[in-house]
Protein backbone atom coordinates (compact mmCIF):
# COMPACT_ATOMS: atom_id res chain seq x y z
CA UNK A 1 0.00 0.00 0.00
CA UNK A 2 1.78 3.43 -1.08
CA UNK A 3 0.25 5.20 2.34
CA UNK A 4 1.09 2.40 4.62
CA UNK A 5 4.00 3.44 6.53
CA UNK A 6 4.50 4.17 10.07
CA UNK A 7 3.42 8.07 10.22
CA UNK A 8 0.24 6.93 8.72
CA UNK A 9 -3.18 6.81 11.04
CA UNK A 10 -6.32 4.34 9.83
CA UNK A 11 -10.05 5.83 11.78
CA UNK A 12 -12.37 3.25 10.97
CA UNK A 13 -16.09 5.00 10.98
CA UNK A 14 -16.30 8.30 10.57
CA UNK A 15 -19.40 10.36 11.88
CA UNK A 16 -18.71 12.91 14.15
CA UNK A 17 -15.87 11.67 16.44
CA UNK A 18 -14.01 9.56 13.95
CA UNK A 19 -15.02 12.13 11.33
CA UNK A 20 -13.59 15.40 13.11
CA UNK A 21 -10.48 12.95 14.74
CA UNK A 22 -9.56 12.51 11.36
CA UNK A 23 -9.77 16.17 9.42
CA UNK A 24 -7.55 17.05 12.71
CA UNK A 25 -4.92 14.78 12.09
CA UNK A 26 -4.96 15.62 8.23
CA UNK A 27 -4.67 19.05 8.81
CA UNK A 28 -1.31 18.36 10.91
CA UNK A 29 -0.01 16.81 7.96
CA UNK A 30 -0.67 13.37 8.80
CA UNK A 31 -1.69 10.73 5.91
CA UNK A 32 -4.73 9.06 7.68
CA UNK A 33 -6.51 6.05 5.85
CA UNK A 34 -10.27 6.70 6.27
CA UNK A 35 -13.14 3.66 6.70
CA UNK A 36 -16.78 3.48 6.55
CA UNK A 37 -19.49 1.14 5.51
CA UNK A 38 -21.77 3.99 4.06
CA UNK A 39 -20.53 5.35 0.32
CA UNK A 40 -22.37 9.23 1.06
CA UNK A 41 -19.47 9.41 4.48
CA UNK A 42 -16.63 8.24 2.04
CA UNK A 43 -17.67 10.84 -0.46
CA UNK A 44 -17.69 13.36 2.33
CA UNK A 45 -14.17 12.67 3.29
CA UNK A 46 -12.17 11.62 -0.36
CA UNK A 47 -10.87 15.34 -0.11
CA UNK A 48 -10.03 16.08 3.27
CA UNK A 49 -7.78 12.86 3.98
CA UNK A 50 -4.99 10.80 2.21
CA UNK A 51 -6.92 7.73 1.41
CA UNK A 52 -10.94 7.05 2.38
CA UNK A 53 -12.30 3.32 1.44
CA UNK A 54 -15.89 2.11 1.72
CA UNK A 55 -15.74 -1.17 3.58
CA UNK A 56 -17.40 -3.11 6.18
CA UNK A 57 -14.00 -2.87 9.00
CA UNK A 58 -16.10 -6.26 10.03
CA UNK A 59 -14.56 -8.54 6.90
CA UNK A 60 -11.23 -9.19 7.83
CA UNK A 61 -10.04 -9.69 4.10
CA UNK A 62 -11.23 -6.55 2.92
CA UNK A 63 -9.46 -4.94 6.09
CA UNK A 64 -6.59 -6.74 4.82
CA UNK A 65 -6.65 -5.38 1.53
CA UNK A 66 -7.07 -1.84 2.81
CA UNK A 67 -3.51 -2.62 4.18
CA UNK A 68 -4.64 -2.16 7.69
CA UNK A 69 -1.41 -4.47 8.97
CA UNK A 70 0.63 -2.09 7.49
CA UNK A 71 -0.66 0.58 10.11
CA UNK A 72 0.93 1.29 13.51
CA UNK A 73 -1.85 3.48 14.48
CA UNK A 74 -5.70 2.25 14.35
CA UNK A 75 -8.58 4.30 15.51
CA UNK A 76 -12.28 2.38 15.55
CA UNK A 77 -14.84 5.00 15.91
CA UNK A 78 -17.76 2.91 15.71
CA UNK A 79 -20.30 3.90 18.22
CA UNK A 80 -23.99 3.35 17.58
CA UNK A 81 -23.80 -0.61 16.42
CA UNK A 82 -21.93 -1.75 19.47
CA UNK A 83 -21.63 -5.31 17.96
CA UNK A 84 -19.99 -4.11 14.69
CA UNK A 85 -17.50 -1.59 16.86
CA UNK A 86 -16.47 -5.02 18.84
CA UNK A 87 -16.27 -6.94 15.90
CA UNK A 88 -13.98 -4.61 13.97
CA UNK A 89 -12.15 -4.15 17.57
CA UNK A 90 -11.56 -8.23 17.56
CA UNK A 91 -10.46 -8.13 13.76
CA UNK A 92 -7.80 -5.35 13.99
CA UNK A 93 -6.23 -7.31 17.33
CA UNK A 94 -6.12 -10.27 15.61
CA UNK A 95 -4.27 -8.80 12.17
CA UNK A 96 -2.04 -7.16 15.25
CA UNK A 97 -1.85 -3.41 15.15
CA UNK A 98 0.66 -2.01 17.94
CA UNK A 99 -1.38 0.57 19.27
CA UNK A 100 -5.35 0.79 18.71
CA UNK A 101 -7.88 3.60 20.25
CA UNK A 102 -11.82 2.44 20.68
CA UNK A 103 -14.65 4.90 21.22
CA UNK A 104 -17.33 2.84 23.42
CA UNK A 105 -20.80 4.43 23.65
CA UNK A 106 -21.77 2.67 27.70
CA UNK A 107 -19.65 1.34 30.50
CA UNK A 108 -20.32 -2.08 29.50
CA UNK A 109 -18.82 -0.92 25.59
CA UNK A 110 -15.73 0.33 27.31
CA UNK A 111 -15.72 -3.43 29.61
CA UNK A 112 -16.03 -5.39 26.46
CA UNK A 113 -13.23 -3.48 24.51
CA UNK A 114 -10.91 -3.32 27.86
CA UNK A 115 -11.95 -7.28 27.88
CA UNK A 116 -10.61 -7.92 24.44
CA UNK A 117 -7.20 -6.32 25.04
CA UNK A 118 -7.87 -2.26 23.96
CA UNK A 119 -5.62 -0.20 26.06
CA UNK A 120 -7.10 2.80 24.65
CA UNK A 121 -10.74 3.19 25.43
CA UNK A 122 -12.19 6.93 24.66
CA UNK A 123 -15.83 7.97 26.28
CA UNK A 124 -16.32 11.09 24.41
CA UNK A 125 -19.22 12.05 26.35
CA UNK A 126 -17.87 11.17 30.13
CA UNK A 127 -14.36 12.74 28.71
CA UNK A 128 -15.55 15.96 27.21
CA UNK A 129 -17.62 16.69 30.89
CA UNK A 130 -14.59 16.24 32.93
CA UNK A 131 -12.99 18.52 30.77
CA UNK A 132 -15.83 21.36 30.40
CA UNK A 133 -15.50 20.78 34.22
CA UNK A 134 -12.08 22.16 34.37
CA UNK A 135 -12.71 24.69 31.57
CA UNK A 136 -15.50 25.93 34.52
CA UNK A 137 -13.02 25.70 36.91
CA UNK A 138 -10.72 27.88 35.30
CA UNK A 139 -13.51 30.35 35.07
CA UNK A 140 -14.04 30.35 38.34
CA UNK A 141 -10.88 31.41 39.13
CA UNK A 142 -10.58 34.14 36.94
CA UNK A 143 -13.04 36.05 39.16
CA UNK A 144 -12.47 34.55 42.83
P1 LIG B 1 -20.69 9.80 16.17
O1 LIG B 1 -21.37 10.08 17.48
O2 LIG B 1 -19.20 9.92 16.24
O3 LIG B 1 -21.31 10.48 14.99
P2 LIG B 1 -22.23 7.54 16.09
O4 LIG B 1 -22.05 6.64 17.25
O5 LIG B 1 -23.40 8.46 16.10
O6 LIG B 1 -20.87 8.30 15.89
P3 LIG B 1 -21.94 5.30 14.61
O7 LIG B 1 -23.19 4.55 14.41
O8 LIG B 1 -21.01 4.89 15.67
O9 LIG B 1 -22.29 6.78 14.77
O10 LIG B 1 -21.15 5.28 13.26
C1 LIG B 1 -19.96 5.95 13.06
C2 LIG B 1 -19.58 5.63 11.62
O11 LIG B 1 -19.17 4.27 11.53
C3 LIG B 1 -20.74 5.82 10.63
O12 LIG B 1 -20.37 6.72 9.61
C4 LIG B 1 -20.98 4.43 10.10
O13 LIG B 1 -21.32 4.41 8.73
C5 LIG B 1 -19.64 3.72 10.33
N1 LIG B 1 -19.76 2.27 10.46
C6 LIG B 1 -20.71 1.57 11.13
N2 LIG B 1 -20.51 0.26 10.99
C7 LIG B 1 -19.40 0.10 10.22
C8 LIG B 1 -18.67 -1.02 9.70
N3 LIG B 1 -19.05 -2.27 9.95
N4 LIG B 1 -17.58 -0.78 8.92
C9 LIG B 1 -17.18 0.48 8.64
N5 LIG B 1 -17.82 1.57 9.10
C10 LIG B 1 -18.91 1.40 9.86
Amino acid sequence: HPLARDGAVAVIGLGRFGGSLATELAAYGVDVIGIDIDEAVVAQYSDKLAFVSRTDATDETVLRQVGIEEVSRVVIAIGNDVEAGILVASKVLKIGNQHIWAKAVSQTHADILGQLGIDNVIRPENDMGRRTAHLIRGHMSDFM
